[in-house]
C-alpha cells in the first residue's frame, strides 16, 4: 500500500480499496499501522467532484522518516538527504582530495560529513532509516566492503564497518557510484522510466550503471558495469588500474585536463589545493572562450571515443539511452552530436538500435541522490523496519 501511495500519490481510503483490490477493513487497519509508524498521514479533503460525503486523503508522510546518501569521489564528498516522499532536504558537496589522502583520513572526513548530515536531519525532525555510500570502485554490497577503487587507491576497505561509530544505530550500505547514479536516473532523471539504459559517470574514473529490463544489472559478483576499463587501445596510455588503453584514459576527466589544460592535470604536485570538479571545468571553459584550440581538439577527441565505447555498449546491451553524467553533461553541446554520429557508424544494428546519448540533469549529484533513494526504497519495501512512534506523538490528523 505504501508503494501504491508512492507511485499514485494521495488517495482516499475508498480509492485505495478499489484500486488495490484490498477490502476496506484491511485498508483501514493498514493505514492505522502505517500512521503509527509515521509513514502516512491523513490530510485535507478529497478533490471536489466526488459523489457523497467528502473524505480525507491518505498520503506518504514526509515529516518523520528520511534517508541519507553520500558519495566519496576523487575530489569531493557529496551528501543527499531525502524524506519518504522523495523530497530533497540536503544537497551539498564539499571539495575533498580523496586521491591524495590516505584511507584513514578519507574515512574520518566521511564520518564527519555523516555526523553533520544526521544532525541536520534530526533537527528537521526526521528519523533516518538508512545510509548508503557510493564509491567509485568494486564493492561487496553484502559486507559493505570496497574491494578495489583504483582512483581512490583503496583496496579491501570495510567502509560500512568503519562508519559504524558515526552512524550507529543506522545501518550503512555501500554500493558502486555508477549503479546508484543509474538508479537515480531511472527513477528521477531525464530518461526516467526507460527500462534499458546505461549511465556513464563522467569523472576521473568512468563507470557504467546498467539498467536492463528495468533492473540493475550487477553480474555474478556485482562487478558488472566497469566500462571505464574496457580495453579500447592496446597502444594507449596507462590507466589508474595499472592496465593500458582503458576507455577512461580516452574519455575520463583526467584525459580532458591532460589534453586541454595540462597545467591543471590531476596528479600534478604543483596543481595547488584540491578543487571541486566544477572549478576545473570552469577553467577549461574560460580557455575555450579565450580561443585556446587545445580545448576544442580535446573535446572532439573525447566525443569520438565516447562514440567508439558507446558502440561497444550498444552492441552488447542494446540500451535505448546512454545517459551522460558528470562532466560529460556540462560539455553536452560539444560531445553529443559527434558521439552520436560515431554510434551510427559503428553499431551493427545501425539505426534500428535506436539509442540516444542524452545529458544527465543530475550532474555530479546523481550517485548521492541514488544512494539516498535506495535507502528510501528499503522503507517502501519493508515498512516494519520503521518503529512505532510513542502513542502520545502519533498524530491522527495533521493539517497541511
Ligand atoms: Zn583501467
Amino acid at each position: 500500500m505504501l508503494r501504491y501511495l508512492n507511485t499514485r500519490g494521495p488517495a482516499s481510503r475508498a480509492a485505495i480499496a478499489a484500486e488495490t483490490g484490498l477490502n476496506k477493513t484491511t485498508v483501514s487497519s493498514l493505514i492505522s499501522e502505517l500512521q503509527a509508524r509515521g509513514l502516512v498521514v491523513e490530510t485535507g479533503l478529497r478533490q471536489a467532484g466526488a459523489v457523497g460525503r467528502p473524505g480525507r486523503v491518505i498520503s506518504l508522510d514526509g515529516a518523520t522518516v528520511g534517508a541519507l546518501g553520500l558519495e566519496i569521489n576523487v575530489d569531493y564528498i557529496a551528501t543527499h538527504g531525502l524524506d519518504l516522499t522523495g523530497r530533497t532536504l540536503i544537497d551539498r558537496r564539499i571539495g575533498f582530495d580523496a586521491m591524495g589522502s590516505d584511507v584513514d583520513r578519507s574515512l574520518e572526513r566521511l564520518a564527519g560529513v555523516v555526523r553533520e548530515a544526521l544532525a541536520d536531519l534530526a533537527a528537521a525532525g526526521l528519523r533516518v532509516m538508512g545510509i548508503t555510500v557510493a564509491v567509485p570502485g568494486l564493492v561487496n554490497v553484502e559486507t559493505g566492503t570496497v574491494l578495489y577503487a583504483p582512483n581512490l587507491g583503496w583496496r579491501d576497505v570495510p567502509v560500512a564497518q568503519r562508519l559504524a561509530a558515526a552512524s550507529a544505530p543506522i545501518p550503512v550500505r555501500v554500493d558502486n557510484d555508477a549503479n546508484l547514479a543509474a538508479l537515480a536516473e531511472y527513477t528521477a532523471g531525464v530518461a526516467a522510466g526507460t527500462p534499458d539504459l546505461v549511465y556513464l559517470t563522467g569523472e576521473v574514473g568512468v563507470g557504467g550503471g546498467i539498467i536492463s529490463g528495468g533492473r540493475l544489472l550487477r553480474g555474478g559478483d556485482g562487478f558488472a558495469g566497469e566500462v571505464g576499463h574496457l580495453p579500447v587501445d592496446p597502444n594507449g596510455d596507462r590507466c589508474g588500474c595499472g592496465r593500458t588503453g582503458c576507455w577512461e584514459t580516452k574519455v575520463g576527466l583526467a584525459a580532458l585536463l591532460r589534453m586541454a589544460a595540462p597545467d591543471h592535470a590531476y596528479g600534478r604536485p604543483d596543481s595547488g589545493p584540491v578543487r571541486a570538479p566544477e572549478e576545473r571545468l570552469t577553467e577549461i571553459e574560460r580557455r575555450q572562450a579565450a580561443g585556446d584550440p587545445r580545448v576544442e581538439q580535446a573535446l572532439r577527441e573525447i566525443a569520438r571515443w565516447l562514440g567508439i565505447g558507446g558502440a561497444i555498449l550498444v552492441n552488447l546491451l542494446n540500451p535505448r539511452v546512454i545517459v551522460l553524467g558528470g562532466y560529460f553533461a556540462r560539455f553536452r553541446g560539444h560531445l553529443i552530436a559527434e558521439a552520436q554520429a560515431q554510434l551510427g557508424r559503428l553499431v551493427v544494428a545501425g539505426p534500428d538500435a535506436r539509442c540516444q546519448f542524452v545529458a544527465s540533469e543530475l550532474d555530479f549529484r546523481a550517485a548521492a541522490h541514488g544512494a539516498a533513494h535506495v535507502a528510501v526504497e528499503r522503507v517502501l519495501a519493508d515498512p516494519t523496519m520503521v518503529a512505532m512512534l510513542p502513542a502520545k506523538s502519533q498524530p491522527t490528523w495533521r493539517r497541511r
